[in-house]
């Protein structure tokens, strides 16, 4: 999602402009100067197109004058934005401070909006053609107050903006497309007759859909699935057809052209190699992921404790992934099957709206801030969703954060939101 930040003097109306963006009507907080206040992102929406606006605030409470003040916000503006969008009194004329500002604005390669904002009268339309000579070009004089200018103002952001990435949603989805994988012998193939079997079918065809004629379409917890590359386990050559090179191509392709993968591994035999580089397959992928303990009717129940302990630790670089204990041969927990893969199928495509994950991320930074390192730590300032299918974060920063910092940021986020059943990506945006 691009990131539009808003910055501008104290008082030159910032956060009513923003909410005018966002078309938020509530009493509006000026600007106190001396005053800060956090850089808050706000989800925005025109013409179609989302966004988010970063009111940058206020002032630096440590900064000497005025002049640095605005110019270090002005540089997190343009080392996190898109855009940025210059806000200037019209009734007030450019100043010193605001010099200074647009030095270090022209500077960056950002595309940069200059707006002479309380231009509320046609009159003062004039005035604000004298912020021509700050040499950002055209002003655009904008009433944020009354509206005035604002739809304007807010199509040449749309311009803007980096170009949209294509639309590849289908206006009809298809089935969930699920991957059924694991090293040979652990029970794929009868766990697939047990689904048809169970379900009383396996489903040829959905009217207007394509299916690929080596996947199978079952109908499981009452839901149509489409299974990927199953033609292999419904006519067993999997096995015959011989390398394990070959069998390992086709698991990754079946990953890579599924939503969710079901990764089968054999509860009687220890966790193998095999089984855990295609666990990472998975997660490398940035799949869905529920992993089956099949042949749980061979299991002993003494071995119980003892061997959760140990799966744990063979497991703690997927720790998210849905984790199931069934029987293909006896039917156990077969039904569990379905309401698991629609779990971590909400999970891998959860969108958190931007004001509660900043919200969260203020507390949590708040709370335990990142280390000292030589004297510097970095802050965190804030978190955008970047995208879903898996859930991707950017966090924007001061500087770079420690590895440990970052994954402490990630393992808080999934306390928080869950994501249970699908892999998070977290990827850290610092300032240069
Ligand atoms: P695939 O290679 O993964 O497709 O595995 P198969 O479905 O061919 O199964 C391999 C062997 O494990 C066969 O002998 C099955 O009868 C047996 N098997 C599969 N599932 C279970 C189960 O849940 N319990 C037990 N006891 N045996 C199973």
């Amino acid at each position: 999602v691009p990131v539009v930040a808003v910055v501008g003097r104290p008082n030159v109306g910032k956060s009513t402009l923003v909410n005018r963006i966002i078309g938020r009507r509530q009493a509006v907080v000026e600007d106190t100067p001396g005053v800060t206040r956090d850089r808050v992102p706000y989800d925005a929406q025109w013409a179609g197109r989302q966004f988010v606006v970063v009111d940058t605030g206020g002032w630096e409470p440590d900064a000497k004058d005025r002049a640095a003040a605005i110019a270090a916000q002005a540089e997190i503006a343009v080392a996190t934005a898109d855009v940025v969008v210059f806000v200037v009194d019209a009734t007030v004329g450019s100043t010193d401070v605001d010099e200074a500002a647009v030095r270090m604005l022209r500077r960056s390669a950002k595309p940069v909006l200059l707006v002479a904002n309380k231009t509320d009268n046609a009159a003062l339309e004039i005035e604000a053609t004298s912020l021509w000579s700050l040499g950002l070009g055209e002003p655009y004089p904008v009433s944020a107050l009354h509206g005035r200018g604002s739809g304007d103002l807010l199509d040449r952001i749309l311009e803007a903006l980096p170009d949209p990435p294509p639309i590849t949603e289908p206006g009809e989805r298809g089935p969930r497309r699920v991957a059924l994988v694991g090293r040979p012998n652990v029970g794929k193939s009868s766990l697939l007759n047990r689904l048809a079997r169970e379900e009383r079918a396996v489903v040829d065809s959905v009217a207007g859909t394509t299916v690929d004629p080596v996947d199978s379409l079952v109908e499981i917890g009452g839901q149509t699935w489409q299974l990927v590359d199953t033609a292999g386990l419904r006519k067993r050559v999997s096995q015959a057809s011989g390398t394990e090179y070959y069998a390992s191509l086709r698991t990754a392709g079946a990953i890579e052209a599924a939503e969710v993968a079901v990764v089968l591994l054999d509860a009687s035999e220890p966790i193998s190699e095999q089984d855990q580089r295609i666990i990472t397959m998975v997660a490398e992928a940035g799949r869905a992921m529920v992993i089956a303990f099949n042949k749980w009717d061979l299991m002993d129940p003494d071995r119980r404790y003892y061997l959760d302990r140990e799966i744990d630790r063979e497991l703690r670089r997927v720790p998210w992934a849905i984790r199931l204990n069934l029987s293909a041969k006896t039917g156990r927990a077969v039904d569990k099957l379905a309401p698991a893969l629609r779990t971590a199928l909400r999970s891998w495509e959860q969108r958190i709206p931007t004001g509660q994950l900043n919200q969260w991320l203020t507390a949590l930074v708040q709370a335990t801030p990142h280390p000292v390192r030589g004297g510097r730590a970095p802050r965190v300032l804030f978190a955008t969703q970047a995208g879903v299918s898996p859930p991707r974060f950017v966090l924007f920063t001061t500087g770079p954060l420690d590895a440990g910092y970052q994954r402490f940021v990630e393992r808080k986020l999934r306390e928080e939101f869950g994501f249970e059943g699908s892999p998070v990506e977290v990827s850290v945006r610092p300032r240069k």
